[in-house]
Order: structure tokens, then C-alpha cells, then sequence
């Protein structure tokens, strides 16, 4: 067979000798096509532009206004950083290189020395060369053999190597110059178009991912076919690093992780802790309005407590493996808290007046996160959820339902919580197995979901494969800083527990009825939120969650420091958490130091203040002060506490 078949988007379809290039595919439609085409979509496979077509395909050329074209833009990206590397640092070895959502990676390891973020103008001088010489990228074939003699003891890219031989008898590598790439994606096909390109920054990574195995360095870039599009997207990642969580907890000392202890452990400092315990007073208040109650339980049990709830089947990868105590008994860290509650629920027999009961607990779970997924605050693997699980009646659900809801969206507003969207997350059609088996229940269920969510008129997408294994759900999706997606609330509902634990409740009509259970987190983990809310006020956090709401700051020690102390009584008798800033240091600097630290109230003492018994006040993030008494800025500051304002 010497020629192949393409069929184009519009239906058309032409002849091609075997072997045609995308490039000389797209040259063949017009000139000004080739120019512009970056690679294709070739039966839905994206390709770059020197691979060769061998079977019959439907082809898509992508041109460089297309998104698709930064992915193979980036890739050419990581390529070329690898060609600069290796003629620098010969004994250097190369692991994976791929593309994120803002540019590319590569993997590296190099025996002598590590690569730093002050080599990088060097790197770019040699990178900025061969992107003038329009070098072109190939895609080559070996057997596995010759490929292995290539890559000598890079023991990566011979691991690279081997995976691909078990998959194909070919090996595949895109080859500049001297330099072969293993990980082998859509380029283009010279390195020309890459003139506007920034190294970034340098990480450890996991080869694999895996803790396991050898730490790397990382190295990231981006790129784009447009000076302004590289300016934008360098200010979005200031700004993503001046929110980052991670950066501001450090700042302002809320708190830490030390991966020597444990990662994905993390310790709250003593300001960090206020804002939780905070968070935590709030929400448990406002749960118990609401109608819950509030119970504490252990973060241990029997592993059969999971076996019995189908954690253990279906959940245990992300368990952390059982403690064998020696006597026959296994003891199991929880990594949900339901199971806890169905305790509650059966200690007593339940009668239908008791329902909807509802039981609530900042319940501490740990689950197996993996390594490399592992962030701050937001990813952990000892966290405490606000949890809750209503026990219902069938006809009680929609109800139910809509009132963990309206508390969602009271709750947000008190948070100032504004840019989030509602997801329905459904089982994966394709991939039952992952689920509780019951076709009826999870159409049921899904149905019922959808139809509250109308009723309510609430706008929300739909996401198959994001369920919980025990049943659908409706999560709270919010922005990260990071721009990133991910999960703040969630309610789920649940038939297949009360089934598995047997529960029931007395009805009206003096019979056993089986209940439902509804699952809700409202502010989800005090981790996760506790890092979401740094981010979306940058740390300046509203005056009834900062650590410290007033900073006292005498003009003078000497004259103005028992004025001071006896204001701060009379602050911390209103419940305000105030200091006295009494160090020897000039008052300009600690002024911009209570302005550094986020403090919404700086007071000012000086005579004058002392005099008339009042203070001078400036806001967090004000030039202008404000002179009034003591009586009136404690009514003010006390006000602003209760209202939960940010303003
Ligand atoms: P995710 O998809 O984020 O892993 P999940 O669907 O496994 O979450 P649930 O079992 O519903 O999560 O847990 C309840 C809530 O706990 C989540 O909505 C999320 O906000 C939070 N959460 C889950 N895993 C973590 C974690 N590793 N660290 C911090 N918070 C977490
Ligand atoms: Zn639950």
C-alpha cells in the first residue's frame, strides 16, 4: 500500500502517498496554511507537523490561533530546553517532559551540580540560539536497541524507552540536533516560532511521581506566539503567587508543613489556629440554629466498621493501611466520618418524629493523598471536615435538600464568598464497577437531584464520573488562586448506606421504615478553607477572622505604655483580640509593620490621647487617621466584628 486516505472537516477526501508529512499535507491545500499550521488532529490524535500520515485518517490541520497550538508550542518548548541542557551539562540525565496548563516542564538530573534559577539567562542565551537557527524537530524511529545505545546510562529515558518497547516494537523519539526526547508529543516543526519564551523556575518532582523513587529537578517554562500573551500571562502569575496560600501562611505565620515530620501534616501556628478556631465557633453556631447536632467521635475504628461500609472495596487507595495491633484486632484511621454517625444514628431506636435528624461533627479523617498531589493547606492528609448527615424520610429529601442549600448560600455571604459555580457529579456511565450497583437508585437519585436544583432555578453543570461511590452529589466549585479548579461544598445523597448498616426508623404507622442519608460538608476541611479564604482576601482577612484585629502602638513607652495597657483591658473585656506593640523600635516602623501583618486596626497613643482619653485610629489598607474615644472605637470595632463584613 503506497498511498493513504484523508478525509478532511469539510467531508472532502484526497489521496496521499504513505509517509506524507502534516507539513507537506498542509502545503498541498495552500501555502499560507503551511505557514500558519502548527500540527494536526489526526484521528483524534493530536500529531506534529513532521509526523509522517501512514493510515487512511480523518485529519484536522491546527493553525497557531487555536488553543490546541500552545500544548505543541510548549512541547517544542520542553525539546529545545533539553538540546540547551544537554550541551551544557553533558553527564546530564532526562526524565519526562510535558505540558501543564501554562507551559512546559522537564525533568532532569544532573550528577554534577544542580541547575539553578541564576543559570537560567545562560540557558536562555543558548536557547534564544537555537531558536534563530530554526533547527528542525524530527520524529524518529528505532529499534529498541539502537535507542538504548543512544540514551548510553540515562536510566530515565532507558525506562521511557522500555515502557514504549512493551507498548510498540518501535521506538519513537523526537530528535533535535544531538538531543533525543522519549516522552514523544505533537511539536512543530522547527524551532523558529518559539522566539517569545521564559524559563521559570526550577522544583523537585518525583520520578514517576512516586515518593519511592529518585527526587529530580523539574524545570518549567513557558511560551507563546505573542509578546503580550507571555507579559499576561507572567502578571497572572505574580498575582497567583501574591495570593498563594502556601506564601502567605508563611508571611503571616499561620502555619506550616515539614515534610521530615510528615507531609501533608500540617501544624497551625498560634495565628493560623485563632482564624480556625474562629471558623469553627462560626460554623458549629450557626449549624446548631439550624437544627444539627453536634457530636464528637473517634478518628479510629475496628477495620470491619469499613468493610461493613464499603470504604475498604472501594475507597482504599486513598486509605492509609490498617494498624494490626498483634491480638486479631485491626485498627483503621478513618478517612470519612460517616460511618461514625450511622453509630449515633443506631445507638437509639429512631422514630419518624425524630426525622430529619441531623448530626454534625468537625470530624478529624486522614486519607492517603498521593505525594505529588499534596499542597499546602488545600491538599492534606490529616484534615478535619465540618461535616453532617441527615437521616431522612424518602418524601423529606427535596426539603432537606433546599434547606442545607439555603445554609450553604447564607454561610458564603457571610464569607463574601462570590465566584463559584454548582456542579451535579454523576456516576461514570462507562465505568459502573466503580459504584454501588443499582441502575434504579443512581437514576433515581441523579433525577431527583437535577429536578431541586430547577426548582430552585440555580444554575449548575454537569460532570459524569465525579459521584461519590455510593451516590451522586452536588458539589460547590470555587477558583483557586493558582487557577485551578476544586471542591468547597458538597451534598450527597446516599441509599446504599442505610442498606449496608440496616437502618430504620419507627413510622407513623408503627412499622420499620429504612431512611435515606444525606452527606453535606458546608466550609468543607478547616484546612482547605482556611486556605481558600487566605486567598481570596490575600491574607487581609475581615476583622472577626484576623488573628489580631487591633495593634496598640504608644507614641512613647515611657509616658504612654500604662494608657495603653489599661485600652488594651478594656479591648480584650469587649473580646477583641488586640496587642501592644511596646518594642523599641521607631513608630514609622511599626506602623508599616501592622500594615504588613494585615492588622485592621492600628491605634496610635500618644498626649494627646492620653489627655482626652481617646485613641487615633488608621484602617488597614487607609493613608488618612482618625481621632475619636475609646467608648466610640470600641462600639465601632465590636460592630464590625458581629457583622461579618469585610468592609
Ligand atoms: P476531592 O475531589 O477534592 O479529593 P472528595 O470528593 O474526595 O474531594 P469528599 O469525600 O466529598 O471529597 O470530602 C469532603 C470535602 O473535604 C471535599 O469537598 C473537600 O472540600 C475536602 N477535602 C477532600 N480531600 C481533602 C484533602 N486531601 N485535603 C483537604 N481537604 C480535602
Ligand atoms: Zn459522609
Amino acid at each position: 500500500m503506497s498511498k493513504i486516505k484523508i478525509e478532511f472537516p469539510d467531508g472532502t477526501e484526497k489521496e496521499f502517498s504513505i509517509a506524507t508529512t502534516v507539513k507537506e499535507l498542509a502545503a498541498s491545500i495552500s501555502n499560507s496554511l503551511a505557514k500558519k499550521a502548527v500540527g494536526a488532529k489526526f484521528n483524534g490524535q493530536v500529531v506534529g507537523l513532521n509526523h509522517q500520515l501512514i493510515t487512511d485518517g480523518k485529519i484536522e490541520i491546527l493553525t497557531k490561533d487555536e488553543p490546541a497550538a500552545l500544548p505543541i508550542l510548549w512541547q517544542t518548548g520542553a525539546v529545545v530546553l533539553g538540546a540547551v541542557l544537554q550541551q551544557l551539562y553533558p553527564k546530564m540525565y532526562f526524565g519526562e517532559s510535558n505540558v501543564t496548563e501554562h507551559g512546559f516542564f522537564l525533568d532532569t538530573d544532573n550528577r554534577e551540580g544542580q541547575v539553578a534559577e541564576t543559570d537560567f539567562e545562560k540557558l536562555s542565551q543558548h536557547f534564544q540560539k537555537i531558536v534563530k537557527q530554526a533547527v528542525p524537530l524530527e520524529e524518529v524511529e528505532f529499534d529498541v536497541q539502537a535507542a538504548l545505545k543512544l540514551v548510553g546510562d540515562d536510566p530515565y529515558r532507558k525506562e521511557l524507552i522500555n515502557e514504549q518497547a512493551t507498548a510498540n516494537q518501535k521506538i519513537t523519539a523526537i530528535k533535535l540536533g544531538d538531543y533525543y526526547d522519549f516522552s514523544v508529543k505533537a511539536v512543530l516543526g522547527n524551532t523558529s516560532a518559539l522566539k517569545v519564551f521564559k524559563l521559570l523556575s526550577v522544583a523537585g518532582a518525583y520520578w514517576k511521581g512516586a515518593s519511592s523513587n529518585p527526587m529530580l529537578q523539574r524545570i518549567y517554562g513557558t511560551a507563546f506566539f505573542k509578546q503580550k500573551d507571555l507579559d499576561a500571562e507572567l502578571a497572572r502569575q505574580k498575582e497567583a503567587h501574591e495570593r498563594d496560600h502556601r506564601v502567605i501562611g508563611n508571611e503571616l505565620d499561620l502555619f506550616f508543613v515539614d515534610p521530615k515530620v510528615g507531609a501533608g501534616l500540617p501544624y497551625w501556628m498560634p495565628k493560623g489556629a485563632t482564624i480556625r478556631r474562629t471558623i469553627e465557633r462560626y460554623i458549629v453556631d450557626k449549624e446548631v440554629a439550624d437544627g444539627y447536632q453536634h457530636v464528637y467521635t473517634p478518628v479510629l475504628a475496628n477495620l470491619d466498621l469499613y468493610k461493613q461500609s464499603g470504604h475498604w472495596d472501594h475507597y482504599r487507595e486513598d486509605m492509609f493501611p490498617p494498624m494490626d495491633m498483634g491480638d486479631g484486632e485491626m485498627l483503621e484511621l478513618r478517612p470519612m466520618n460517616c460511618p461514625s454517625h450511622i453509630q449515633i444514628y443506631n445507638h437509639h431506636i429512631r422514630s419518624y418524629r425524630e426525622l430529619p435528624l441531623r448530626i454534625a461533627e468537625l470530624g478529624m479523617m486522614h486519607r492517603y493523598e498521593k505525594s505529588g498531589a499534596l499542597t499546602g493547606l488545600s491538599r492534606v492528609r490529616e484534615m478535619t471536615l465540618n461535616d453532617g448527615h441527615t437521616f431522612v424520610a424518602l418524601d423529606q429529601i427535596e426539603s432537606e435538600f433546599k434547606k442545607i442549600l439555603q445554609l450553604m448560600v447564607s454561610v458564603y455571604a457571610d464569607f463574601d464568598i462570590t465566584d463559584y459555580r454548582f456542579r451535579l457529579s454523576y456516576r461514570d456511565p462507562a465505568n459502573k464497577r466503580k459504584y454501588f450497583d443499582d441502575d434504579e437508585m443512581w437514576e433515581r437519585s441523579q433525577q431527583m437531584l437535577k429536578s431541586a436544583m430547577d426548582d430552585l432555578g440555580l444554575e449548575y453543570f454537569e460532570a459524569e464520573g465525579e459521584a461519590a461511590f455510593y451516590g451522586p452529589k452536588l458539589d460547590v466549585q470555587t477558583k483557586t488562586a493558582l487557577g485551578g479548579e476544586e471542591t468547597l461544598s458538597t451534598i450527597q445523597l446516599d441509599f446504599l448506606l442505610p442498606e449496608r448498616f440496616d437502618l430504620h426508623y419507627i413510622g407513623a404507622d408503627g412499622q420499620e421504615h429504612r431512611p435515606v442519608m444525606i452527606h453535606r460538608g458546608i466550609v468543607s476541611t478547616m484546612e482547605r478553607f482556611t486556605a481558600y479564604l487566605t486567598e481570596i482576601y490575600k491574607g487581609a482577612f475581615p476583622t472577626w477572622l484576623a488573628p489580631q484585629q487591633v495593634a496598640i502602638i504608644p507614641v512613647n513607652n515611657d509616658l504612654h505604655l500604662a494608657y495603653s495597657q489599661k485600652l488594651r483591658d478594656r479591648l480584650v473585656g469587649g473580646h477583641v483580640r488586640v496587642q501592644i506593640d511596646d518594642r523599641n523600635e521607631k513608630m514609622g516602623y511599626k506602623i508599616r509593620q501592622a500594615q504588613v501583618n494585615k492588622i485592621p486596626y492600628t491605634l496610635v497613643v500618644g498626649d494627646k490621647e492620653v489627655a482626652a482619653d481617646q485613641v487615633t485610629v488608621r484602617k488597614y489598607g487607609e493613608e488618612t487617621t482618625t481621632t475619636m474615644s475609646v467608648t466610640d472605637f470600641i462600639k465601632e470595632v465590636t460592630e464590625d466584628i458581629a457583622s461579618y463584613s469585610r468592609e
